[in-house]
């Protein structure tokens, strides 16, 4: 049989590409991010708008049309959805660490800077997902909400692997969880999973323990945290290049 999976990944990944580097709302908070700390809001928004990006191109190309008797397979999502989630996973990390770097200069202090935890069981969740879709219609909502998901828990796991850390070395951690106010249902229902996980927490074991860094699919929380309380947002020179 024909491997059609390089064919995938290479339409997947241009579209992925193509729709990145043509969102202003990104390139506009990259720039900003290489002379000031982005705000978690910003990281969660670029976040949120590569996920999007990504579920747009898979949903495009991994269609019933596309695979081997309409059905997917577990050597075909490993070599399409896994590279461009990795991909993300790796933006993420590197737009992260950039915004906590100049957090840490502005205040004066020099503290490490770890990645969040590894993605492989984020991503095989997803790819799990799709194995399982019976049709066309599940398996788009299997590269949907999970996709974008997804992108958001990365942001989350290199906030909480960072102020563990953090919490280890010493320094105060302050943890904020704030509900969406969207809900559930398209908003004709309170969300009371999230509701319960909002609020501010003074250290990293009160925010573990109150569930503060979970998600559930289609959550849309801003989880924010902070070593210091006084950012001075003026002197600073760094740069990201994005890998797009
Ligand atoms: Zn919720």
């Amino acid at each position: 049989m024909e491997d059609i999976a390089p064919e995938l990944y290479r339409k997947i990944n241009a579209d992925f590409t193509a729709a990145v580097r043509n969102d202003g709302t990104i390139k506009t908070l990259v720039t900003k991010g290489n002379s000031k700390p982005l705000t978690q809001k910003e990281l969660t928004t670029i976040s949120t708008r590569l996920g999007k990006h990504a579920s747009d191109a898979f949903k495009k190309t991994l269609t019933v049309e596309a695979l081997p008797d309409g059905k997917m397979y577990w050597n075909i999502a490993d070599r399409t959805i896994r590279p461009v989630m990795e991909q993300i996973y790796n933006t993420n990390n590197l737009l992260e660490s950039n915004a906590l770097r100049l957090k840490d200069k502005a205040a004066g202090v020099n503290i490490g800077v770890v990645k969040g935890a590894d993605p492989t069981a984020r991503i095989n969740e997803i790819i799990q997902f799709t194995l399982d879709s019976k049709t066309a219609e599940e398996l788009s909502n299997a590269l949907n909400l999970p996709v974008t998901t997804t992108a958001l828990d990365f942001n989350d796991d290199f906030m909480e692997a960072n102020a563990e850390l953090r919490d280890k070395m010493g320094f105060k951690q302050v943890i904020t969880r704030e509900y969406d106010g969207v809900g559930l249902a398209n908003g004709r229902r309170p969300c009371n999973w999230c509701i319960g996980r909002s609020g501010t927490y003074y250290s990293y074991q009160e925010a573990k323990d109150a569930g503060a860094f979970e998600r559930h699919t289609g959550c849309g929380c801003t989880i924010d945290w902070s070593t210091n309380d006084e950012v001075n947002n003026d002197e600073y020179n760094s740069s990201v290049d994005l890998p797009f």
